[in-house]
């Protein structure tokens, strides 16, 4: 089965002014759609070419493993944004309160993470083994399935993800993110 290039959950302007659709032609339309063509490149004729996705982000290496990854986290990054974008509630809402104190310490832990991170990468809300909540950053194409996390919801800090629209103002970019944040996906992936 070859893989593909999920389509974006809303219109590429529907982000406007927090992300412009110029960053999803290129994102979304270029980076991400080159992420899956290598894959599919690079498994062809290998034991991976049957493989579901999440199989060979948890198994390769190499090559293999960094495109796998980033269409990944890249296919999780739409769906964690939203242009009709409402805090947490519920389940999610309690277990941040639980673990940050309050829903403005955890968006500043969260943009701690996510502006601190060296480099290119990605800042994550993940369930822990313990039902808990934690944020993580993973360098280059890490995912944090490969730990025995569970993503609830991720922000892309690759440069590709706020250059256009941003330049190199990442923190201006993470604070956009909060903005469109889909917490309706996050409490969908949360286990209660
Ligand atoms: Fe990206």
């Amino acid at each position: 089965m070859e893989h593909a290039l999920p389509d974006l959950p809303y219109a590429p302007n529907a982000l406007i002014p927090h992300l412009s659709a110029e960053t999803f032609e290129y994102h979304w339309g270029k980076h991400h759609r080159t992420y899956v063509d290598n894959l599919n490149k690079l498994v062809a004729g290998t034991p991976f070419a049957g493989a579901s996705l999440e199989e060979i982000v948890k198994k390769a290496s190499g090559g293999v493993f960094n495109n796998a990854a980033q269409h990944w986290n890249h296919s999780f990054y739409w769906k964690s944004l939203t242009p009709q974008s409402s805090d947490p509630t519920g389940a999610l809402a309690q277990a941040i309160d639980k673990k940050f104190g309050s829903l403005a310490s955890f968006r500043e832990a969260f943009a701690g993470k996510a502006t601190t991170l060296f480099g290119s990468g990605w800042a994550w809300l993940v369930q822990t083994a313990d039902g808990g909540l934690d944020i993580v950053q993973t360098p280059n194409a890490d995912c944090p399935i490969t730990q025995g996390l569970t993503p609830l919801v991720t922000c892309d800090v690759w440069e590709h993800a706020y250059y256009i629209d941003y330049r190199n103002a990442r923190a201006k970019y993470v604070e956009a993110f909060f903005k469109v944040a889909n917490w309706r996906f996050a409490e969908a992936n949360f286990k209660a």
